[in-house]
This record gives structure tokens, C-alpha cells and sequence, in this order.
């Protein structure tokens, strides 16, 4: 499997998970959010009613204060007894209202005291005065702790849970502190000192552990918290919902994925990908004067190298390629490898060629000499070094095929019908074609020294190519008999795995400088009609 393939599936697999996860995450912290918008919205209702609370509870029993403290009445008469004891019952917030005399309690809304009562010490006074003992345990209360709010020489005791008297949800804590964050009520156990610190901050948020929200007023805050955990757990039913939204989407991006993955992998999208990056190589064959042993040329045999460095046989991408189009610039970047790995050595050796082979559509429609002048010109390559092939499928219209090969020969070019023989074309057919060489196919050299059908074929073709004046090329020869077989019946010359397999430009350099060494250069290129 080929790098680009793997790092393809690579890509598909993780955003695959991705889009599973994405929608997953994304309705869960949707969901998050909504449930933390709500509690916010509760937690501030229930800070600003227990503020409401709060500040109603106080000013019933500071008005009650200064009712008590207008009195010219005796103190502790049975009048001013009356008086406080009225106070009392008709304020529902206070529960007791005392007489202090220099320090010591001397009459209380029930009677006269026997005992000796010190006033409590003060924990903070309010904005208008009055002295507040946040915990006092006085005998009446029955060992309950109260508040005691004084003003002069009167004291109201307050239960304290009158500050916080409101209804709250589960999970939600509430404090009321005063501004310097003393607390002075809290209801269901709120983090005190968290509390403290939230009281001098903004009026609503959220810390590391907890949504909060207060509310401030006539010197006091009331701050109500949850703790961040109980919000999610509320949430898992919400998430629960927002699950099949997350699968169906996930799903659907998982799909969109493999669709879009499955039609990059295509052979057609590959190839499209090495057309684009130029990923073609060519190796060349050498072609070989079976008289002399001297090599005049070699074939250029297109090779698809992938990234991963394995190399691709033309057979299996060429057909592709011929029906997609994709052949035109396939060619084109073999005439670019041909020029730049053998520009050289062509100018070298002038009696070298190199073969080319031709796509059905290029031989219909010329337009790849064009393309061959300029460039040649540029790299001052002979066009006689420069063959072109040509295969019965090329030969369709027949009267485009003789005009392309006409041309290209008038520029220089020979032209060799390849894999004759093998078509349905007969010679007589191909007779009237302007071309330089025949190149016998594989199949007829394969029958030299075996005693079937179609080797009795074979010299009759190499005797009317000679009668027509073509060079004949056989290609395929694997034996030392096939290539003595076919040197005695004529064939010029010759290619196949007995001389050399294929190879880069590089070997085929040393290659041809090593059999130029034992066999010598060929003369100059010979035309056919100058044979
Ligand atoms: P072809 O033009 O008939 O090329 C000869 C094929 O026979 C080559 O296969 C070559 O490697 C193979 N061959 C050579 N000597 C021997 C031998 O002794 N024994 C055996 N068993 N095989 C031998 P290759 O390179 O796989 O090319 C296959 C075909 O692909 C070519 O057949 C040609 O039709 C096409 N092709 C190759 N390069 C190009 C190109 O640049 N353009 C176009 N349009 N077609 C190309
Ligand atoms: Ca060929
Ligand atoms: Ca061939």
C-alpha cells in the first residue's frame, strides 16, 4: 500500500472521529451552557428575595427599636412592659425586646429580670447605628443561638433564620453577610469561605468550584451558590438528549468522509494526482544491431513511480490513461525525462536514437510534434535520433494516422509500426502508411525454434518488410537461438531480456558506453530512404 494511500486512510480515520466526537461535544457543552444560563438566572431570583428578606426582616425590627426608644414611659413599669411586649407580638421578626440599664438587662417585653444579664459584645454596627451580636444565647431563646439589634438603651433578639426565610431549590446554598463579609445567616451549609470572598466581587459568575450570584443592599449581601458539580449532573439527561443529534451528525460526517476519501482513492484521482506531480520516470531498453552487436538506440518505457518509491508498470495505468485523456500529458513528461536524462549522450552519439511511443490519440492528432521541434531544437537533438511508435490503434482514422506520420517523417523522424502483427491489419493495409521500421511482436520471436502454426509465420513477415524496404526490429528475445535465428532470416535489429532488461537513464548510460567500448559506435543514423 502506498504512502499516499495510508496517510488517505489516516486522514479518514481521524476525521472520522472527529466528526463523531465534534457534534458529541459540542451538544454537551451546549447543554452545559443552558443548564449553567439557568441556575445563574435561579441563583440570582433567590439572592435578590433573600436580600428582600433580609433588609424587611431588619427595618420591621429597627422600627420596632425606635418605637420603644421614643417611650417617655418609666422604665419597667407595667406600661413600658405593655409596650415592649405589644412591640413584640406585632413584630413578627422580633422575638424579645430588652431594657438595658448601664450595661446590665433590667426588663425584657415578658416582666423584670431576676438575674443578672450583661448586654453581648458587638459584632458590627449598620450604616444607621445600630450594634448587631450576631450569636447570642439568651435564657428565653431555650439555648437557640439569635441576633441581638440595639439601639440606646434597647436590645430586639431576632431568629436568624428570619433573614433567610425564602424557599430554595435543592443544591443551592444562600449567606447573608454584611459588606465587611461577616456572615451573619446562612441556609443549607454554603462554603463560608468562599462566601466571604464573593462578597466584595461582581454579582455574578463563576469560581473553580461554584455558580454564584448576589444581591447588596442597605449594607448587606446576599450571596446564593451551587456547586458546579450538581449543574452537571443535572445535565446528564440532557445530554442524553442531545446524543442521538450527536450520532445522527456523527453519522453523517463519517459518510461524507469515506464518500469523499473512497472517490480520491480511485485509480482515476490517483493518476490524476501523479499527472499533476509529475511522478513519471522512464527506464530504457536497449535496442541492439543484431549483426554487429553495437546498440543504435533504446525504447523509452514509461514507469510510474510512487511516492513510497515502488514503481508501477505502464500496463496497468496505460489503458486508464488512453481512455481518460490523461495520456497526452503522460507523454509529454516523457519527452521532458527523455530530453533532460539523455541530452548528452544523444549529442554524444549521433547515431543513437531513442523510441518513443505513441498514443492512439497523438498519432490522430499530430500534435505531440509540435511539442518534439521546439524542444529538440532547444536541446540541440537531431530528430533523426528521435523514433517514433506507433500501434494498429492509433491507425483508426487512417487518413489522420498517414498524415501525422508523413509529417513527423518530413521532419526528420523514423516511424515503426509497433506490435505488428498481432492487430487484425494486414500488411497490405499498412502498405500504403509512410513508416521506416516494423517492430515484430514478442509472440512471433516467442515461436522461433518451436514447431507451431504461427512460426511459419514469421519469416514471411520479415520477407515482406524487406520487400517494402522497412527496417524490422524484433523485440522480446530472450535466447541466444532466438537472436541467430532471427540475425540469419534478415531482422535488423533486436531487443529483449537476452541484451538488457529496462533500466534507469543512469545504467543505460554505462550501458551504452560499455558496448560502445566492445562493439564500437554504429555510422551515422541511416534513413530508409537513403538504405
Ligand atoms: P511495448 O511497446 O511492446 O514495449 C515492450 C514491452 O516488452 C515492455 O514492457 C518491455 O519491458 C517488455 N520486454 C522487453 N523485452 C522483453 C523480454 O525479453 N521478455 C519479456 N517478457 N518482456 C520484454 P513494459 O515496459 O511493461 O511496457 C508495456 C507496454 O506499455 C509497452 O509495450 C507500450 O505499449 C506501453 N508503454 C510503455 N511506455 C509507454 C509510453 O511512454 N507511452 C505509451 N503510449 N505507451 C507506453
Ligand atoms: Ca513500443
Ligand atoms: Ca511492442
Amino acid at each position: 500500500m502506498g504512502k499516499r494511500r495510508s496517510r488517505i486512510i489516516t486522514i479518514a480515520v481521524f476525521l472520522g472521529i472527529l466528526g463523531a466526537a465534534l457534534p458529541i461535544v459540542a451538544a454537551s457543552y451546549l447543554a452545559w451552557f443552558i443548564a449553567v444560563q439557568r441556575v445563574q438566572k435561579r441563583l440570582e431570583q433567590v439572592a435578590g428575595l433573600t436580600i428582600m428578606r433580609a433588609t424587611g426582616t431588619f427595618a420591621d425590627a429597627k422600627a420596632a427599636l425606635a418605637k420603644v426608644g421614643a417611650t417617655s414611659l418609666a422604665p419597667c413599669s407595667d406600661a413600658h412592659v405593655a409596650l415592649m411586649r405589644t412591640l413584640t407580638v406585632d413584630t413578627p421578626s422580633v422575638e424579645e425586646i430588652g431594657y438595658f440599664e448601664e450595661g446590665l438587662l433590667k426588663c425584657t417585653s415578658w416582666g423584670r429580670t431576676t438575674g443578672e444579664f450583661a448586654e453581648s459584645p458587638t459584632d458590627f454596627h449598620t450604616e444607621d447605628g445600630i450594634e448587631v451580636s450576631i450569636h447570642v444565647k439568651p435564657a428565653i431563646s431555650g439555648g437557640r443561638p439569635v441576633m441581638a439589634l440595639r439601639s440606646g438603651a434597647y436590645n430586639a433578639l431576632v431568629v436568624p433564620s428570619r433573614f433567610v426565610d425564602v424557599l430554595i431549590d435543592d443544591g443551592i446554598s444562600i449567606a447573608l453577610a454584611n459588606e465587611d463579609g461577616t456572615i451573619i445567616q446562612t441556609l443549607n451549609a454554603p462554603d463560608r469561605e468562599a462566601v466571604s470572598s464573593l462578597v466584595a466581587g461582581r454579582s455574578k459568575g463563576m469560581t473553580d468550584s461554584d455558580l454564584f450570584a448576589t444581591a447588596r443592599r442597605e449594607g448587606m449581601v446576599a450571596v446564593a451558590t451551587k456547586q458546579r458539580s450538581e449543574v452537571a449532573t443535572g445535565l446528564n439527561s440532557e445530554r442524553m438528549l442531545m446524543l442521538p443529534i450527536g450520532l445522527v451528525s456523527a453519522i453523517f460526517t463519517v459518510g461524507v468522509v469515506i464518500w469523499l476519501s473512497r472517490r480520491r482513492l480511485s485509480p482515476l484521482a490517483e493518476l490524476e494526482i501523479a499527472v499533476r506531480k509529475c511522478e513519471f520516470v522512464v527506464h530504457y531498453q536497449p535496442i541492439i544491431a543484431l549483426k554487429s552487436g553495437i546498440c543504435v538506440g533504446a525504447e523509452a518505457l514509461v514507469r510510474w513511480q510512487r511516492p513510497d518509491g515502488t514503481l508501477i508498470k505502464p500496463d496497468l495505468f496505460i489503458p486508464l490513461a488512453e481512455e481518460t485523456g490523461l495520456i497526452m500529458p503522460i507523454t509529454d513528461q516523457v519527452i521532458k525525462a527523455v530530453i533532460s536524462d539523455l541530452n548528452s549522450t544523444l549529442i554524444d552519439d549521433r547515431s543513437l536514437h531513442i523510441a518513443i511511443n505513441l498514443c492512439a490519440a497523438d498519432i490522430k492528432s499530430g500534435r505531440i510534434l509540435d511539442i518534439l521541434e521546439t524542444k529538440l531544437r532547444q536541446a540541440d537533438i537531431r530528430p533523426e535520433q528521435i523514433w517514433l511508435e506507433a500501434t494498429e490503434r492509433g491507425f483508426i482514422d487512417i487518413e489522420a494516422a498517414r498524415s501525422t506520420l508523413a509529417r513527423a517523417r518530413g521532419r526528420g523522424h523514423s516511424v515503426a509500426i509497433d506490435d505488428f502483427g498481432t492487430g487484425y491489419s494486414s500488411l497490405q493495409y499498412l502498405q500504403g502508411l509512410p513508416m521506416d521500421a516494423l517492430k515484430i511482436d514478442k509472440s512471433f520471436v516467442d515461436t522461433i525454434g518451436k514447431d507451431t502454426a504461427t512460426s511459419s509465420v514469421t519469416p514471411h513477415i520479415i520477407e515482406m518488410a524487406k520487400t517494402l524496404g522497412l527496417f524490422t526490429v524484433a523485440e522480446g528475445i530472450e535466447t541466444k537461438e532466438q537472436a541467430d535465428h532471427l540475425q540469419a532470416l534478415g531482422v535488423d535489429f533486436g531487443q529483449g531480456w537476452l541484451y538488457a532488461k529496462p533500466m534507469p537513464a543512469e545504467d543505460f548510460i554505462v550501458y551504452h558506453r560499455q558496448t560502445q567500448h566492445k562493439y564500437g559506435r554504429a555510422p551515422e543514423i541511416i534513413r530508409v530512404s537513403e538504405r
